[in-house]
């Protein structure tokens, strides 16, 4: 950004006396006075401090300060786990239909029959996806559908007076929702060791088996964008000792329409619908994270789930043995309707077809990428891989997030960095199935590129861009999002 002007924040601008708009002048008696109408020490002594602009200059600050966001919509965004994926204009088309835009969530079922009926579809759509027959809409984001099912699952074990059961299994590579969840719903949490593949350790695994083993946590393909290839095997061991197996999909893209969870043995598994099935996502939200669940586990799920009586579709809150809610109202449903229409406007064949495409994207990207990085886990890969910048560490002193850093200054987004925690200065990569080969090529150019630049070049970058390198940690948990008067 090189506009000195658009760096300034708006209360900078501001000059007094200057406006965007004007009112128009008073054309009814002012018979009355304020004071008359509003107690006087409920009146301000003074107008509030607002900054004083043009239209016009409220228009360039704005627009300036969005296109500093990288955005899917601008680059290229090859956000690993998180999946950065194209979210189709003709969704927010259809979810800004008034007639779906403007429901009230009390409104009477009789008057909101069209969005009970889409909702119920999904349910019916995530169950045969997932190959788990009942389905909760409510949770808010995937971490909220993990926890949404320990207590499912922590409802059951109750009833079934196996209190004892106080562990989760989590593998060393999961993502660090799974074990706060954990945490969160009140268990114990015991990791799983990763073998030399990148998958569960199987001899670990029995080691820490026993009837004290409420749920193992398993993501599959895993965050190593590994299949599992063990997975009936581990599914098999977890239920032997009557212990349930979640699956975390929060990444179903590259098993669509080619495996379901339910068939490998999961008993519970959450969706990102914002993740696999296409919801405008970043900075924190809009999420949804359903669950899908074992036919026996149905009755805890949170009330209410949309049922149909006939041809009528109505919300039933009537399950005794419900968790309880977790969510206002019915979910995000701005977000299942997209899902909804991802998944309508592709049909089974044409998820399969994403999930191939995502698996053979990532798989081109990951041999393009191996050409100067190393790639410590054989491929073939799912729909992402990890990468690794040790090398670079060691003989150029260039750490991964130094690439990240720079690769912004090429116009390309930062893979996920640091993360999985297996792999030393990770880069987890996950191309997505919309994007072109050009595409592919040129940010593996890039990354090359990057490698041979003057390690000071690198270190110090980004260059182009306004914001460098905060403090994360401050800008999360001190975040200044308001002007206030001084
Ligand atoms: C994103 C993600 C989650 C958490 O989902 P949120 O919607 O961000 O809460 C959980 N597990 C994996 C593997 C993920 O990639």
């Amino acid at each position: 950004m090189n506009n000195t002007q658009s760096t300034e924040l708006i209360f900078e601008l501001s000059r007094p006396g200057r406006r965007c708009h004007r009112l128009p002048a008073c054309d009814v008696p002012a018979t009355q006075s304020l004071g008359d109408l509003i107690p006087s020490e409920h009146l301000a002594a003074k107008p509030p401090a607002l900054p004083e602009v043009s239209e016009i200059d409220l228009i360039r600050h704005y627009t300036n300060l969005s296109a500093r966001n990288m955005s899917i919509d601008t680059n290229f965004y090859p956000l690993g786990s998180c999946t950065m994926k194209y979210n189709p204009k003709r969704h927010e088309r259809l979810a800004a239909l008034p007639g779906f835009a403007s429901l009230h969530p009390l409104q009477d079922d009789a008057t909101t029959q069209g969005m009970l009926e889409l909702l119920f579809d999904m349910q019916n759509y995530l169950a045969e996806i997932s190959g788990l027959p009942a389905v909760s809409l409510q949770p808010a984001a995937g971490a909220q559908g993990e926890l949404t099912a320990l207590f499912v699952a922590a409802a059951y074990f109750r009833d079934k007076g196996e209190t004892h059961r106080r562990k989760v299994l989590v593998p060393d590579s999961a993502h660090g929702t799974n074990p706060a969840s954990a945490a969160l719903a009140g268990f114990d949490t015991v990791t799983v060791k990763s073998n030399a593949k990148g998958l569960v350790d199987i001899e670990d695994l029995k080691a820490k088996l026993g009837n004290d083993v409420a749920v193992f946590m398993i993501t599959n393909p895993n965050t190593l964008g590994l299949f599992e290839t063990q997975i009936k095997t581990i599914t098999d061991m977890l239920h032997a000792v009557g212990a349930l197996v979640y699956l975390d999909g929060a990444n179903m893209n590259a098993i669509l329409g080619i495996t379901r969870p339910g068939d490998f043995g999961a008993d519970m598994q959450h969706y990102n619908v914002h993740k696999t099935f296409t919801g405008p996502h970043g900075g924190g939200g809009p999420g949804s994270g359903p669950i899908a669940v074992r036919d026996f586990l149905a009755p805890y799920l949170p009330a209410p789930v949309v049922v149909k009586d006939g041809d009528r579709f109505r919300l039933n809150f009537d399950m005794p043995k419900s968790i309880g809610r977790v969510r206002s109202f019915f979910g995000n449903v701005g977000i299942l309707f997209r899902g909804y229409c991802y998944i309508r406007t592709l049909g089974p064949d044409g998820l399969r077809e994403v999930s191939e495409q995502a698996v053979l994207n990532a798989n081109y990207l990951r041999a393009r990428v191996a050409e100067a990085f190393d790639v410590p886990h054989a491929g073939p890969c799912m729909h992402e891989f990890v990468a690794s910048a040790r090398n670079l560490l060691r003989e150029r002193k260039v750490r991964a997030m130094d690439i990240c850093k720079r690769l912004l200054d090429y116009g390309f987004h930062a893979p996920t960095v640091y993360f999985p925690l297996v792999v030393a200065e990770a880069l987890m990569m996950e191309p997505t199935e919309t994007e072109s080969k050009e595409t592919l090529d040129a940010f593996a150019d890039t990354l090359i590129a990057i490698k041979g630049e003057d390690p000071e070049l690198v270190r110090t970058a980004p260059h182009t861009h306004v914001i460098t390198r905060p403090d994360e940690v401050k800008a999360a948990k001190e975040p200044v999002l308001r002007w206030t008067a001084s």
